[in-house]
């Protein structure tokens, strides 16, 4: 039997703890979410020796302290599982700073070991260390990694066996934090101890997280019995301090470290300019940043869409053999629920949300490539400024800014928000970017109702309503229900890396295999239950006997077969209509008109717009079905007509909006489910934009009806 070691990687964000992740398992590796929440969770496992060992991959963190989402969950794992052994990955390029986790770490008295990271840019940077005398002086076994290279595995699992082995926790390092705090230190947690069940060493560090006022920490164990005890010896406490207590205790910490680092961190040559900072000269430049920002972004959106157009192509070739393929196992004209199923509904409805797995493969190679390489830091920071003044982070306008391709991917894309927050708001907000789907309903409805001059200036106020709406909706959200202080933007940028060809693809992959096993669960059953509506009840006698009707036009000799075609199309589609308007969509559609009449809808509208929610670009489709002209595409000149007949320009604009705002596609609404790991967030999103379009469209129809 092989003994289990349980090893949690802890670290900065970009210290290298996925790549050490990924260099000790392998592909042995699971990728799901925290429970609960949307912050990642990676567990892979190894057989090494002797012993299996599961390996967790923590999110990164600066600090332990429950600032954040990220910093709860890391220290929660740490606290309530208890793994045997907890990796430190510190950036050694950095060492300063990444030591102050490290510190935190030895605070809580975890059995604890030191990956030293990045060995290889800290030589570059002429930094020595004496790893001998800095893990005696911290009292934690250290190992040398350097993680893209793969260097130091298997001695950091050696290491941890050693850890684990000797059950030899590091002695916890006592800092001190003079004579003031620490007198406070000990009075507290002797109370602590005294009134609690904690051991002596844990009660030392729940007082000192206490009077750092961790939110969590004082929610655990401030109780009744020492609630005085504890307000008490804050209150003499803290006016004999020059500054808060919280930021004294940061300093003395920052204060140990730097000191040990004097002992046994040597800098072998001057610090001259890296070229990072060369680089950030210029990327970073007040009047350069962003248009480069905007230039590479037009890149990304180049490689997505213009590179990715050829491959959906195929893609949508593909499906379209598929369909044809599996309706042949059927005999010619044959009426079978099953064909229609598969073909119309399982096919057609999968495979419209699959064909855009190249784009949003693209899309993630790109981004894979600009996190990798340390440039989006740098993109968060140059935007950080005007998305503070909405109330999101510098990170969202990423998302934003896909969000004009396609919600789907850009929802994908807030994973790069490290805060729950920032993120949900960025993932409610998203759909209001006017994605390419809806793309065909302008295309329609724009010169069905307005003259050639108008065209371009109406697509344009389209889509500045949607981002203003989107600020507007960000800021409402920022203020109401995701209240709550935007974290502060830590200004430090890591440095430029070439990115490896091995860790691009794998982020890709990883990201990509999400959207694959969407499209294979909840699209799946969205499309079927999509055909359902759309196909029952069926009509078993219709009002018009379509089929003599066919057959007489075919008798017609007067005419060219083209005419012949052309009017059997429009019968057939009549009779679409027909069976479209029994079916339970139809009747949704009906049952809607008293809702959608204040905007200026009728039922047919409403019934393509509940087609629209399959996928936006189903609306023309479905218009076209209901008004029976035949194949209906965004070009059709009949549909026009048509549309020109019934409605008004106004009622054309109403329609634009309403499709603008109102509920996203199905695919946009799972993978705000996926991502936001609640159905509660995707059903407010659904509810929200539909309820904040109703509105909007019916001021807009009702006011403009004045005039
Ligand atoms: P995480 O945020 O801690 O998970 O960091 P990652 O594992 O994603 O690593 C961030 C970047 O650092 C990636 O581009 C890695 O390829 C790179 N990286 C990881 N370890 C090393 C190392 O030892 N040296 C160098 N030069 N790069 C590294
Ligand atoms: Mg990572």
């Amino acid at each position: 039997m092989k003994k289990s070691i349980t090893i949690a990687l802890a670290g900065n964000p970009n210290a290298g703890k996925t790549t050490i992740f990924n260099n000790i398992t392998g592909a042995r590796q699971h990728v799901g979410n925290y429970p609960g929440v949307t912050v990642e969770r990676k567990e892979g496992f190894k057989e090494y020796k002797d012993y299996e060992f599961k390996v967790v991959d923590l999110p990164g963190t600066y600090s332990l302290t429950a600032y954040s989402q990220e910093e709860v969950i890391a220290r929660n794992f740490l606290i309530d599982d208890k793994p045997d052994v907890v990796i430190d990955i510190i950036d050694t390029s950095n060492l300063e700073r990444n030591l102050y986790l490290g510190v935190q770490l030895i605070e809580m008295g975890v059995p604890l070991l030191f990956a030293f990271n990045m060995s290889d840019v800290a030589a570059a940077k002429g930094y020595e260390f004496d790893l001998r005398k800095l893990s005696s002086l911290l009292g934690v076994p250290i190992v040398s990694t350097t993680g893209h290279k793969n260097k130091g595995t298997m001695e950091l699992l050696d290491a941890a066996i050693a850890v684990h082995e000797k059950q030899k926790k590091a002695d916890p390092l006592i800092i001190r934090y003079g004579s003031k705090i620490n007198e406070a230190l000990e009075e507290l947690s002797e109370a602590i101890y005294a009134n609690q069940k904690v051991s002596c060493e844990q009660a030392r560090w729940i007082a000192l997280k206490m009077l750092e006022a961790d939110e969590d920490v004082l929610e655990r164990y401030l109780k009744e019995n020492i609630h005085n005890t504890f307000n008490t010896i804050k209150e003499h406490l803290e006016p004999r301090l020059e500054e808060l207590l919280p930021t004294a205790i940061a300093s003395h910490r920052y204060g140990m470290i730097s000191g040990a680092c004097t002992q046994a961190v040597r800098s072998t040559i001057e610090r001259r300019h890296s070229v990072s900072d060369v680089i950030d000269m210029v990327a970073t430049n007040r009047f350069l940043g962003i248009p480069i920002f905007l230039g590479l972004m037009y890149l990304v959106f180049w490689l997505t869409f213009t590179v990715g157009a050829p491959l959906m192509d195929w893609m949508d070739m593909g499906f379209g053999w598929l369909g044809d393929t599996v309706s042949g196992w059927w005999a010619p004209g044959s009426e079978s629920a099953l064909r229609s199923l598969m073909v119309d509904g399982i096919i057609g409805g999968v495979g419209g949300v699959l064909i855009f797995l190249p784009n949003i493969l693209l899309l993630f190679l790109a981004i894979a490539i600009l996190e990798d390489s340390g440039y989006m830091a740098r993109a968060a920071f140059i935007m950080d400024r005007l998305m503070h003044k909405i109330g999101l982070h510098g990170k969202s306008f990423i998302p934003m800014l896909i969000g004009f391709g396609c919600s789907v991917p850009a929802i994908m894309a807030t994973r790069t928000l490290d805060n729950r927050r920032d993120r949900l708001v960025t993932m409610m907000v998203v759909p209001l970017m006017s994605c390419g789907a809806r793309l065909p309903i302008y295309a329609l409805i724009i010169p069905a109702f307005f003259p050639q001059a108008w065209h371009a200036p109406m697509l344009w106020i389209i889509y500045v309503i949607g981002i203003l709406l989107a600020i507007i909706s960000a800021k409402l959200l920022r203020s109401t229900i995701l209240k709550g202080k935007s974290v502060p933007f830590l200004m430090e940028l890591p440095p430029y890396r070439m990115p490896t060809i091995k860790g691009i693809f794998t982020h890709m992959w990883q990201r990509g295999w999400l959207y694959l096993k969407k499209a294979g669960t909840i699209i799946l059953g969205f499309a079927i239950l999509m055909w359902i509506i759309t196909t029952y009840p069926q009509k078993a006698v219709f009002d018009r006997d379509y089929d003599a009707e066919i057959a007489q036009i075919e008798q017609t000799t007067t005419l060219t077969q083209e005419q012949i075609d052309d009017q059997i199309g429009k019968i057939e589609n009549q009779r679409g209509a027909e069976a479209l308007s029994y079916t339970v969509a139809g009747r949704i559609g009906h049952f809607l008109e008293p809702v959608i009449k204040p905007m200026g809808f009728d039922w047919r509208i409403g019934t393509a717009m509940i087609g629209a929610f399959a996928a936006k670009e189903l609306f023309v489709a479905q218009l076209g079905i209901v008004y029976s002209v035949g194949e209906a595409d965004e070009e059709s000149e009949s549909l026009r007509d048509k549309l020109r007949e019934h409605y008004t320009p106004l009622i054309g604009f109403a329609i634009m909006l309403f499709s603008l705002i109102s509920m996203p596609c199905m695919a946009t609404v799972a993978v705000t489910k996926r991502e936001s790991n609640s159905w509660k967030w995707a059903l407010f999103q659904v509810a929200g934009l539909t309820i904040m379009a109703w509105i909007v469209t019916t001021i807009v129809y009702q006011v403009g009806s004045l005039f």
